[in-house]
């Protein structure tokens, strides 16, 4: 993995995209994420975009402006002409790369008039655009990556065991549910399952326990061929980019299913996805050393062990949930923040989680989602989930209104969101990760 600092993460290049400017702003110059839209009241086909600033860059129809003369650019904007990321998703890093330079360059405040005038044609408000799943998903799979969340979780179950023997060992996951993915902004209708409270029988019904996981996703970008692992040094090259992902879960249909086989119907309901998706480029000036395992430990065994991916293979991503209640809404309220954590902090790194994934010969293939599980850190206010910070709804958190959360009501919204920021660097974000919880359906 090489760390590549070029001229797209000057913190000094602005955009004539004026709002791209603004020091909040999750998208900059210097983001330039990719995702999936469709304009609201038009009749129109999903297209590739990019964000800058409050806006929308249209790649499918800036083909039209003949504005990508070399070969491996024009690959890449070609393949931005879909209806999903995946044909770019395959190209790997240096059709990406490139496309990502010619997208910095017409958009900085230098540009020629011409590619100005040829661009502006295609930008839109994105207030005026639905956003979509950012890729036809094949497969998704979720780790467990935080050693915080892994002992805090396994504290609730085994109090004088919470870490199971594997988990230093083996980056831990299980095969998720891609076609329950959703955009940000779908509802998410309380799952009814199979339940036991205690010794009781067992009964059907809606869950009592539902929650939300602040999650980070990444999606795999040139496939490897069935049979064949991919080495730790080589899979950076095989990532793409980052999302944010809630991964909700009914805490009570989990208990009574997961053993011996793991998660099943208490996860595969829904996740959402954030629509824009960060690529590994613009996250090179927020790579940090992979987590310091404490003294003790072991070292990850060899196949997981790679000096690039030590000294670099972290990210320092601040990451953040919080809930709006029906009350706070109808009160005017901001959200209010249940947890901060960062992406930092995991036990495992992408691409230790990427390369134990293909280590058998599982083929990986652009689009798939790898999710890295619930982010913790340390401290109590970095915890991810309701699980962990309620402690199972023993210590149930207070709400600005003045209401009480065990786990999630009806009408409550999660929004999730994520940033990077490092002085020197312009800051960048991932937008934000919304869903609001629908009624139970009342005949399940
Ligand atoms: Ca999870």
């Amino acid at each position: 993995m090489k760390i590549i600092l070029d001229e797209t993460h000057d913190p000094k290049a602005q955009s004539w995209v004026e709002s791209a400017n603004a020091p909040n702003s999750d998208f900059p110059l210097q983001n330039l994420p990719f995702g999936v839209f469709r304009r609201r009241h038009a009749a129109t086909h999903p297209s590739v975009g990019v964000a800058i600033g409050d806006h929308v860059l249209d790649l499918a129809a800036l083909q039209t402006e003949k504005l990508f003369s070399d070969e491996i650019t024009q690959q890449a904007a070609e393949a931005c002409a879909s209806s999903s990321l995946n044909a770019l998703m395959s190209l790997g890093t240096a059709s990406r790369q490139a496309l990502r330079r010619r997208l910095h360059s017409i958009l900085r405040d230098n540009a020629t008039t011409a590619a100005r005038e040829a661009v502006s044609r295609h930008l839109i408000s994105q207030s005026d655009v639905e956003m979509l799943l950012p890729a036809a998903v094949g497969d998704y799979s979720d780790f467990y990556a935080s050693i915080f969340h892994a002992t805090n979780v396994g504290k609730l179950f085994r109090p004088d065991n919470p870490l199971l023997p594997n988990y230093k060992h083996i980056p831990i996951g299980y095969h998720g549910r891609a076609s329950s993915l959703v955009a940000t902004g779908t509802k998410i209708r309380r799952p009814s399952g199979q339940t036991r409270a205690d010794d009781a029988p067992p009964k059907f019904g809606p869950t009592k326990s539902l929650d939300y996981e602040l999650e980070v996703g990444f999606f795999v970008s040139a496939p490897n061929n069935l049979g064949e692992a991919i080495p730790i040094a080589d899979a950076a090259g095989h990532l793409f980019g980052i999302c944010l992902v809630n991964d909700w879960s009914a805490r009570d249909i989990q208990a009574w299913e997961y053993q011996p086989l793991g998660p099943f119907l208490a996860k595969s309901f829904a996740t959402t996805l954030s629509p824009w998706v960060v690529t590994m480029e613009a996250l090179a000036p927020f790579r940090v050393p992979a987590f310091a395992r404490p003294e003790g430990d072991p070292a990850p065994l060899p196949y997981l062990l790679d000096d690039t991916d030590q000294q670099h293979g972290g990210l320092d991503l601040s990451l953040e949930v919080s809930l709006l209640s029906a009350k706070m809404r109808d009160n005017n309220l901001p959200p209010a923040i249940l947890g901060q954590s960062n992406f930092r902090d995991m036990y495992w790194t992408m691409s230790q989680m990427l390369t134990h994934h293909a280590s058998n010969g599982c083929n990986l293939r652009p689009g798939d989602l790898l999710a890295s599980g619930t982010v913790s850190g340390a401290d109590k206010t970095a915890r991810g989930c309701l699980l962990e910070l309620t402690e199972r709804g023993k210590y149930p958190v207070t709400l600005p209104t003045g209401e009480q959360r065990k786990f999630l009501e009806d009408s409550d919204e999660v929004i999730l969101r994520g940033f990077c920021e490092r002085p020197g660097f312009r800051r960048i974000g991932l937008g934000s990760c919304q869903g609001q919880i629908l009624p139970a359906n009342p005949n399940p």
